[in-house]
C-alpha cells in the first residue's frame, strides 16, 4: 500500500498584490539578473529578503504538533541566510487576526494524513490574516511526514515543483496521471496542470539543473510513466536543493 503525499502549491488568488508584496518584501523579486524574459504582473520571483526573521505561527493541534513542524522545518535553516521565529497559537487567537500574526501561518487538517498545501513564498503576505498559508494532514508518525514538512516549507520560501521543471523530461502517461490523481487526491484535471505536469520555463522562478533527488520532487510512480521510469519518495534535502536555496538566500 502506497502513502501518497502529493501536494498543492498555490499561488495568490491576487496577482496585483502577490506582485506588491514580493517587491516590498525585497525589491529584486521584480527583476531577477539573468533573465531576459518579459515580466508580467504575475511573473516574478517571491523570495524573502536575506537576512530576515521569518516569523512562523503554528495553531495548536496537540503535543506533538509545533515541535514536529519546528524540528522538520529547521532542517532548511544550515543553508539559507534567514532565520525563523516560531510562534504556537490557539485556533481562536488566528481565527480573529486582523492583521498577519505570522509570514508563514500553519494549521492542521486531519484528512490530508501526510500531505498539505502552501501558498508559495511572499504570497503568504497576500489574502485574509486569519487564514493559514500552509496546510498540514496530522499523521505526525507516518515515515512520510518530516519531508512533508521540510517540502511544504520549501514552497513557503518560494520553491516550485522540481518535477515541474521544464528540463525533467518525465514520460509520464498522461491520462492515467490524471485518473489517478482524481482517485488518491481528488485533483481536478486543472490542478494536475497546475502540480504535476512541466511547466513553461517562467521568470517567476530561478532554475538550478533539474534533479529528480529534490524535496520538491514528487514521488513518481512507474505505472504513471510511459516505459521504465519512477522515483520513490525523496525524504531528505538534496545537494541540488541545498545549492538553490544558497542561491536565493546568501
Ligand atoms: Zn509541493
Amino acid at each position: 500500500m502506497h502513502q501518497y503525499k502529493y501536494c498543492k502549491a498555490i499561488t495568490s488568488s491576487d496577482p496585483t498584490a502577490a506582485y506588491h508584496a514580493a517587491i516590498n518584501e525585497r525589491p529584486s523579486n521584480g527583476a531577477s539578473p539573468g533573465n531576459r524574459n518579459k515580466r508580467s504582473v504575475g511573473e516574478h520571483t517571491k523570495y524573502w529578503q536575506p537576512g530576515k526573521t521569518l516569523k512562523i505561527v503554528i495553531v495548536e493541534y496537540n503535543e506533538h504538533s509545533f515541535a514536529t513542524i519546528k524540528n522538520s522545518a529547521s532542517k532548511w535553516l544550515p543553508y539559507i541566510n534567514l532565520q525563523f521565529e516560531f510562534i504556537e497559537l490557539d485556533e481562536q487567537t488566528m481565527l480573529a487576526a486582523t492583521e498577519f500574526l505570522g509570514d508563514i501561518r500553519v494549521d492542521f487538517q486531519p484528512g490530508l494524513g501526510s500531505s498539505g498545501s502552501s501558498l508559495i513564498g511572499t504570497d503568504s503576505r497576500t489574502g485574509s490574516p486569519d487564514l493559514p498559508s500552509m496546510v498540514l494532514g496530522t499523521d505526525f508518525s507516518s515515515p512520510y511526514y518530516e519531508s512533508l514538512v521540510v517540502h511544504e516549507f520549501g514552497h513557503a520560501l518560494g520553491l516550485g515543483h522540481e518535477h515541474q521543471h521544464p528540463d525533467a523530461g518525465i514520460p509520464w502517461n498522461r491520462a492515467k496521471t490524471y485518473l489517478h490523481m482524481a482517485n488518491t487526491t481528488r485533483f481536478s484535471k486543472a490542478e494536475v496542470d497546475a502540480n504535476v505536469f512541466p511547466l513553461e520555463r517562467s521568470a517567476s522562478r530561478v532554475y538550478t539543473p533539474y534533479d529528480r533527488h529534490s524535496i520538491m520532487h514528487y514521488q513518481v510512480l512507474d505505472e504513471l510513466t510511459l516505459g521504465d521510469w519512477h522515483q520513490p519518495v525523496n525524504l531528505h534535502i538534496s545537494q541540488g536543493d541545498i545549492a538553490a536555496v544558497r542561491a536565493i538566500y546568501p
